[in-house]
């Protein structure tokens, strides 16, 4: 068990779509970006910010109101999304200190491998939903600046690697 390093945007490893994970042994990786999520005070951690290229993320909601819900999602398609919009401010652990306002459906149908590699699906709305979306996209290669107009993106983005100086 360890705290892995996570890296930090624009490390080009956050910018590139993951493979699907076939049949590999997981379970210290997974222990790991667990130890790193609660470590850094997240909620959620996709496996590229820790520099591996494969489609998993973890995530646990609930654990800073005292009561964990850990999940590991393996594979994770988004079957269906609400077309009923939320704004949301979005942190990432990627790019620490910068909240970016990001738009996503407020409820989304989930289908994932869990870490014993049965297959569930399940519907998710609230922070889940946000929180999902967001580990998702990171298993594209999107980050939260992403979302944004050139304008504000341009302004964030100079604003966070000036303060990364
Ligand atoms: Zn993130």
């Amino acid at each position: 068990m360890s705290v892995l390093p996570i890296l930090i945007w624009p490390d080009t490893r956050l910018q590139q779509r993951c493979a699907p994970v076939r049949s590999e042994q997981l379970d210290d990786l997974i222990t790991d970006m667990f130890d790193t999520m609660y470590a850094a005070k997240g909620r959620g951690l996709a496996a590229p910010q820790v520099g591996v290229l494969k489609r998993l993320f973890v995530m646990d909601c609930t654990w800073k109101d005292g009561t964990p819900s850990p999940m590991v999602m393996i594979n994770p398609t988004i079957m269906a999304t609400e077309n009923d919009p939320a704004t949301a401010e979005e942190g990432c652990l990627s790019i620490p200190g910068v909240l970016v306002k990001v738009t996503r459906p407020k409820a989304v149908t989930l289908q994932w491998t869990a870490r014993e590699g049965d297959i569930h699906m399940a519907d998710f709305d609230g922070f889940e939903a946000l929180c999902i979306q967001h580990e998702f996209d990171h298993l594209n290669g999107v980050v939260t600046f992403d979302h944004l107009d050139p304008q504000t993106r341009a302004h964030l983005e100079t604003e966070f690697l000036e303060a990364a100086k």
